[in-house]
């Protein structure tokens, strides 16, 4: 008998009365059922982002969504200022290029956090910046963003923010108004308890206006034409009818957690995650780490895609290993979405096991020790 977990930042574990409303017959959805569930998830979903726009709701993966955003808010010739300090900010760079438009990067060194004060700088020094495409929870490099500060950097400017909330969206706290974020997007496998297959969008009064003025060329995720079908709980082309279903208990079950307690809970088990890291003797990556994800160096000596493996074939957890160039050097530990204590403390104790299978010293019980004193708290 093999059980398996997954502990890698998505996709996540889907809790089973999401599942189950997935399993039901599937509807049509130019019916008024379709409608009427459609009008439900919308709202909850202002909820989720903070928001009294429209959010609207994706077929696709996040990606889909991030492509969306720079098609809707850019025009060809555009110069854009690009976060780069990970997998997900150098996406958003190669979206970007590959619509033609002048990316100016704004360089963080793997792990550490963006200088809001040096977006200001690129701001002042490149004039007429079209749009800011910054990365909320970095989850290639396990750093959290100070989105805030940056949104209030870029607000000076006639600059429109863009930012990937895709990990940090149900973990830590987005206001999205608030903060004068423009276009706010997010995938329903992380956080949000589903599994890979939708994408969120949230855009502002401005990303509107900009988004009619906009001349990439753009098809399916023109968001103009998505607005105006899920303003009457429709969606332009047909939906991912059974994820929609299941979002909708997601989203119940969200809202009877609480924002706040949704956020506390992510940061006791990211904490009890960090503290069983250090306590085995293990580094940690990220100058400012997101509890989403807990990025671990690999120690010297050690096969970092030998732990991930091992982790995987032998104790049937997935986890994450390093992407492109942080391969082998970093692994990646997930307590997102539908996780909760003992899924921390299993998945140490696995650690445990599997570090000493590879011969790095470690007394078992370090780690877990550690992660039940914060856990106890
Ligand atoms: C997972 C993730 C995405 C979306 O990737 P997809 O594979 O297209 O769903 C985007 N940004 C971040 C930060 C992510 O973690």
């Amino acid at each position: 008998m093999r059980k398996f977990r997954l502990l890698a930042p998505g996709p996540t574990e889907v809790p089973p009365q999401v599942l189950q409303a997935m399993a039901r017959p599937v509807i049509h959805h130019r019916t008024p059922e379709f409608e009427a569930l459609f009008e439900e998830v919308r709202r909850g979903l202002q909820w989720l982002f903070q928001t009294r726009q429209d959010v609207l709701i994706l077929a696709a993966s996040g990606t889909g969504a991030m492509e969306g955003a720079v098609v809707n808010a850019c025009s060809p010739g555009d110069k854009v200022l690009v976060l780069k300090g990970g997998k997900f900010g150098e996406r958003w760079a190669e979206i970007c290029q590959a619509y033609g438009l002048t990316v100016i990067p704004v360089e963080i060194p793997y792990g550490k956090v963006a200088d809001p004060a040096a977006v200001g700088e690129a701001l002042r020094r490149q004039p007429g910046i079209a749009a800011v495409f910054a990365t909320h929870s970095e989850t290639s490099t396990g750093v959290l963003n100070d989105i805030e500060a940056i949104a209030a950097v870029v607000r000076k400017t006639p600059a429109l923010l863009v930012v990937d909330a895709v990990t940090s969206l149900g973990v830590v706290d987005v206001p999205t108004d608030d903060w004068g974020v423009d276009v706010m997007v997010a995938a329903s496998q992380k956080a949000i308890m589903l599994p890979p297959g939708l994408a969120f969008a949230c855009l502002s009064e401005r990303a509107w206006a900009a988004a009619g003025r906009a001349r990439l060329p753009r098809y399916y995720f023109d968001f103009l034409t998505e607005r105006k079908s899920q303003a009457k709980h429709q969606t332009a082309w047909t939906p991912a009818v059974s994820l929609v279903a299941g979002l909708k208990v997601a989203l119940e079950l969200m809202q009877a957690e609480g924002l706040e307690a949704i956020f506390a809970r992510h940061e006791r088990l990211a904490a009890a995650t960090r503290a069983a890291a250090t306590a085995l003797g293990l580094t940690l990556f990220a100058e400012r780490p997101t509890p989403a994800v807990t990025a671990v160096k690999v120690p010297e000596g050690l096969d970092g895609g030998a732990v991930v493996r091992l982790l995987r074939d032998k104790h049937g957890i997935s986890i994450a290993g390093g992407q492109g160039s942080m391969r082998g050097k970093i692994f990646r530990i997930a307590s997102l979405g539908y996780a909760d204590a003992y899924d921390v403390l299993t998945g140490i104790a696995a650690l445990e096991f599997t570090l000493a299978e590879l011969g790095y010293p470690v007394r078992l019980g370090d780690g877990l020790r550690a992660a039940q004193d914060v856990l106890q708290k």
